[in-house]
C-alpha cells in the first residue's frame, strides 16, 4: 500500500529533507540526523507445541542525542526493518516536537499474535526481550520501549519482568518499559494517551479561528462529520473521546474487513464492543457496510483520521481524498508524494510526528514517576484540598457569599494523578502546536507538516552542536 515509488524510510527521510533545505543544514549535519545509529536484526528461536519457530525481530536505534532513546515495539506481519527504522526516526522527531527529551528506537517482531496463546506470545515476548537486553537495546537509561501495534500493557509487564530478572541490581528497573500495567508502575491515562493527544490536537486546531477558515471550515469541533480508520488503541480512543466529549459525528469507520457509514453517526463504543466479539465490523446492525474499506477514505467528510498504518494515503488516491482535515493518527499514514498532493488541494494535513506524540508524552511522565519512585500527586492531592478550602473559607468569611454544590466541589479537589497526566499532556500539545504554527508562520510554510519538521531537525541539530559532537 506504500508508495511504490518510496520505502517508509524514503517517505520519512524526504519529509525531513524538506526541512533541512528550509534551515540550510550542512549535509553532514542532516545526513547524521536523519539515519538510525544502529539497527539490531535478530532471528530466535522458540519452541512451540513441541516443535521450533525461529522468529525474526528487530530493535532500531535512530538518535541518541538525549537518553534513553524511546519507541514502541510492533507486532504484525508486515513487520520488516525499513519500517522499524522509519517508525525510530519518526520517534526522534517526535519527541523533539514536544519537547520529551528522548531519542529515538523502534522495535518490531513479524508475527501474527493472534495465531499464539497468551502462554506462547509470553515465551516470544520474554525471548525477544532478553536479546534485546543482553545486547544493550533494553534499559532505563538508554532505550525503553513502549506499546505500538499489536502490543500492550500485556507485553510490557512481560518485558519489564525480564529486564528484572536480568538486573536485579537496577533499583530503577521498572523505567525500562513504558505503557506497564498501573499495578506494576505504569503511569494513570497512559493506555488512551495516544487518542487522548488526538483529541486534544484536534481541540486546539478549533480554537485557532483562522486555521480553521485556512481549511474551508467554520465552528468547533461539535457537530464535525469524522471518518475514522482502524479502532485499535488510538483509533478507538481518538473516535469516543471526539465524539462523546466534543460532539463530532464519526459516519465511518474503516477496519480490516470493510468500513461502516452512517451519516446519522456511529457509536464508536457499539462497534468496538462488536468488533471485539465478532472478530471484524461486517454485520454490524446500526451501519451500512462497505466491503472495499479502503475506498471509505475518500468520502465526503470534514475530519479524516486514519488510526491503523502506514501508507494508506498515497499517489493513487490522495486527489480523491474530499477531507478538509486529515489528522494523522497512526505513523506515516500519508505518503510523501501524496503528502504534496493533498496540501496543493489545500487540504491541511496535522502531522503524525505531532498528532499521535501523546502517547509519548505520558510514557514520558511514566517514566519520571517511575525514577521519583512516587504516583504523581502523592505528597500534594490533600494538601491541595486543603488549601482550596481556606481559600473558600477566606472568601466566603469577606464576602459573605456561601458556595456550595460542584463549584465548591472543584475549588476544593487536590488533583490526583490522572488529572495530572491529562494537564500535562493538553499543555504539551496545545504548546507544540502554538510551536509549530510559529514556525509556518515565520517560514512562510505551506504546511504545518513542513514546519513540524523544521522544528524537530533545528532542535535536534542544535542539541549535536551544542555538544560539539560534530
Ligand atoms: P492496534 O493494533 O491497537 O490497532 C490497529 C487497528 O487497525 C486494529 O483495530 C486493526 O484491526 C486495524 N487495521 C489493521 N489493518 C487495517 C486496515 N487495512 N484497514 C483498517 N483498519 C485496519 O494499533 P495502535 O496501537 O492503535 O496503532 C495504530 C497506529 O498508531 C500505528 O500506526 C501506530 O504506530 C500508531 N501509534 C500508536 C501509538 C500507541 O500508543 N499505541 C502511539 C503512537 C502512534
Amino acid at each position: 500500500m506504500v508508495d511504490k515509488e518510496f520505502s517508509f524510510c524514503d517517505n520519512v527521510d524526504r519529509m525531513a529533507d524538506k526541512a533541512v533545505d528550509v534551515l540550510g543544514l550542512e549535509k553532514g549535519l542532516a545526513s547524521a540526523i536523519k539515519g538510525c545509529n544502529a539497527v539490531l536484526e535478530l532471528r530466535f528461536p522458540v519452541e512451540i507445541q513441541g516443535k521450533v519457530e525461529v522468529f525474526k525481530g528487530w530493535r532500531a536505534l535512530h538518535s541518541i542525542h538525549r537518553l534513553p532513546s524511546k519507541g514502541g515495539i510492533r507486532y504484525a506481519t508486515t513487520v520488516n526493518q525499513d519500517e522499524v527504522k522509519a517508525l525510530a526516526a519518526l520517534m526522534s522527531y517526535k519527541c523533539a516536537i514536544v519537547d520529551v527529551p528522548f531519542g529515538g528506537s523502534k522495535g518490531g517482531v513479524c508475527i501474527d499474535p493472534s495465531k499464539y496463546t497468551r502462554d506462547e506470545m509470553r515465551m516470544i515476548t520474554r525471548r525477544y526481550a532478553r536479546e534485546l537486553a543482553t545486547r544493550g537495546f533494553l534499559s532505563p537509561s538508554t532505550n525503553v520501549p513502549a506499546p505500538d501495534m499489536g502490543t500492550g500493557q500485556r507485553e510490557m509487564a512481560w518485558i519489564l519482568d525480564t529486564y528484572k530478572h536480568l538486573h536485579p541490581d537496577d533499583i530503577n528497573y521498572v523505567a525500562c518499559v513504558t505503557g506497564k500495567p498501573v499495578h506494576l508502575g505504569g503511569v494513570r491515562g497512559r493506555v488512551e494517551a495516544t487518542g487522548r493527544g488526538v483529541q486534544y490536537v484536534l481541540r486546539e486546531f478549533f480554537r485557532h479561528s483562522d486555521d480553521v477558515a485556512a481549511a474551508g471550515l467554520t465552528g468547533g469541533l461539535g457537530g464535525k462529520r469524522v471518518v475514522l480508520q482502524g479502532l485499535g488503541n488510538v483509533g478507538y480512543h481518538a473516535g469516543k473521546f471526539v465524539s462523546e466529549e466534543d460532539g463530532a459525528l464519526i459516519v465511518a469507520i474503516i477496519e480490516r474487513d470493510g468500513a461502516l457509514v452512517n451519516e446519522a453517526g456511529i457509536s464508536v463504543e457499539k462497534v468496538k464492543e462488536y468488533l471485539l466479539e465478532n472478530g471484524g465490523v461486517k454485520g454490524y446492525p446500526e451501519a451500512a457496510f462497505v466491503e472495499d474499506g479502503s475506498s471509505v477514505l475518500e468520502m465526503e467528510c470534514d475530519l479524516l483520521i486514519p488510526a491503523a498504518l502506514e501508507g494508506v494515503i498515497h499517489k493513487g488516491n490522495a486527489h480523491r481524498i474530499k477531507a478538509r482535515v486529515v489528522a494523522e493518527a497512526a505513523n506515516g499514514p500519508t505518503t510523501f508524494a501524496a503528502d504534496e498532493i493533498l496540501v496543493n488541494n489545500g487540504v491541511t494535513i496535522l502531522p503524525d510526528a505531532y498528532v499521535n506524540a501523546g502517547g509519548v508524552v505520558v510514557s514520558y511522565f511514566e517514566w519520571v514517576r517511575n525514577l521519583s519512585h512516587i504516583r504523581f500527586g502523592r505528597m500534594e492531592k490533600r494538601f491541595e484540598e486543603s488549601r482550596g478550602r481556606q481559600i473558600i473559607e477566606a472568601i466566603q468569611e469577606s464576602t459573605g457569599k456561601v458556595f456550595t454544590g460542584a463549584t465548591l466541589g472543584a475549588l476544593t479537589k487536590g488533583p490526583d494523578e490522572l488529572a495530572l497526566v491529562r494537564s500535562g499532556l493538553d499543555d504539551t500539545m496545545r504548546g507544540a502546536y502554538e510551536q509549530i504554527r510559529q514556525m509556518k508562520e515565520s517560514k512562510g510554510l505551506k504546511d504545518f507538516s513542513t514546519a513540524a519538521f523544521v522544528i524537530a531537525i533545528e532542535k535536534i541539530a542544535r542539541s549535536y552542536q551544542d555538544v560539539g559532537v560534530l
